[in-house]
């Protein structure tokens, strides 16, 4: 299936979203992100035909849907807060838009469903007592069952706690690019998410799309400021991806480009994994130092740009770039001076095995 938008446009008073154009193809997915307010989840109700453009046209495989019933269209959409019933168990809520044939010739399909999702030892419990991951995993289901031609994901993990946010977010992308024939779209305000999930990735302000891409190109051009929004939103956290090429005693090494990174944990070889690196996390030196730090990278200083605290200045965030390694460094502006960098230096950049969290695998 692809899915595809062309010059959908929708006012609200005293908001006008678009005109939009995107296009998503077969087993891939496409992470909106943007502020409250801008536009996100309009989208996705325009696209499950909730919500009726003003003008332009949506189409499914060059089937145009724009005018179609949203019963007809075959979109799986899950909510924010999900709108499960209290008094029904986990696995009513799961079947409840499927008929009692599909329930009977889909079963064993369910049921696998079920266990993926690690569902199957609260299927007789009421939905009231779940916890805020399990009420979120049990609505993914819901849709997951109705094989939808589209899948859309409005924020399902913004009021999940930091660690239940994690092991879902990896498993999520398991789900979303394992259903090859459908295309799918998440809706986030988190930065986080655009790494763990994302193949596409469309930042929206002010019901404006500002920017659509593939992540890789985003990821290599994040730090020439092409995208001043973009960029804005995204310099809370390095984001690297590479292969593995040895992997023993809970050591992994992964390759990025000509450089080699240690992470802690054991992934097969050739395996593809996605880290993130706080930019306080990264300590520049100017020689070659021996410590207990892990992981030392030769970077030249492509950007020097003032990170604004909360607390006022002082705070340097200093852009490095070696081979296809990209990384912002937050130091403190005594420290900048104390080192003497300048644009096009050399520096070496530490951090430790430990230090990335591991937010994506492949
Ligand atoms: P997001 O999901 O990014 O937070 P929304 O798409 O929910 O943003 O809303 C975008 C803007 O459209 C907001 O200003 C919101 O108040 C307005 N809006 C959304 N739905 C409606 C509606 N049904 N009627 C009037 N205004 C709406
Ligand atoms: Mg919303």
């Amino acid at each position: 299936m692809t899915l595809e938008l062309v010059g959908i446009t929708k006012k609200f008073p005293g908001f006008t979203l678009g005109p939009l154009d995107l296009k998503i193809d077969n087993g891939k997915v496409l992470v909106i992100i943007g502020p409250t307010g801008s536009g996100k989840s309009t989208i996705l109700n325009l696209i499950a035909g909730l919500v009726k453009p003003d003008s332009g046209s949506i189409s499914i495989d060059g089937l145009d849907i724009t005018k179609m019933p949203v019963h007809l269209r075959r979109i799986g959409i899950t909510f924010q807060n999900p709108s499960l019933f209290p008094n029904m168990n986990t696995y009513e809520n799961v079947v409840f838009g499927l008929t009692k044939r599909a329930r009977k010739e889909d079963d064993l399909k369910i049921t696998k469903l079920l266990k993926d999702l690690n569902l199957l030892h609260i299927i007789e419990r009421n939905t009231q007592g779940l916890s805020g991951g399990e009420l979120q995993k049990v609505s993914l289901a819901r849709m997951l069952v109705t094989n939808p031609k589209i899948m859309l994901l409005d924020e399902p993990l913004a009021h999940l706690d930091v660690s239940t946010k994690r092991i879902l977010r990896l498993e999520l992308r398991r789900i979303l690019i394992g259903r090859r024939n459908v295309p799918s779209i998440y809706v986030t305000h988190f930065e986080d998410d655009v790494y763990a999930l994302a193949d596409y990735v469309a930042v929206l302000q002010n019901g404006k799309l500002e920017y659509t891409d593939k992540i890789e190109s985003m990821l290599s051009s994040q730090n020439e400021n092409h995208f001043p929004f973009a960029s804005k939103m995204f310099d809370e956290a390095n984001y690297v991806e590479g292969e593995v090429i040895r992997s023993n005693g809970g050591i992994t090494t992964f390759s990025i480009g000509s450089n080699v990174v240690e992470i802690i944990g054991n992934y097969n070889i050739g395996t593809k994994v996605g880290i993130l690196v706080k930019p306080e996390d990264i300590i520049l030196s100017r020689e070659i130092v021996r410590t207990s730090a892990r992981n030392m990278v030769k970077a030249e200083v492509t950007n020097i740009t003032n990170y604004h605290t909360a607390e006022g200045g002082g705070v340097i965030d200093v852009h490095l770039k070696a081979d296809r390694f990209y990384m912002i460094a937050r130091i403190t502006e005594q420290a900048m001076i104390d080192l003497g960098l300048h644009l096009h230096d050399f520096v070496f950049a530490i951090f430790k095995a430990s230090s990335p969290q591991i937010i994506r695998e492949e």
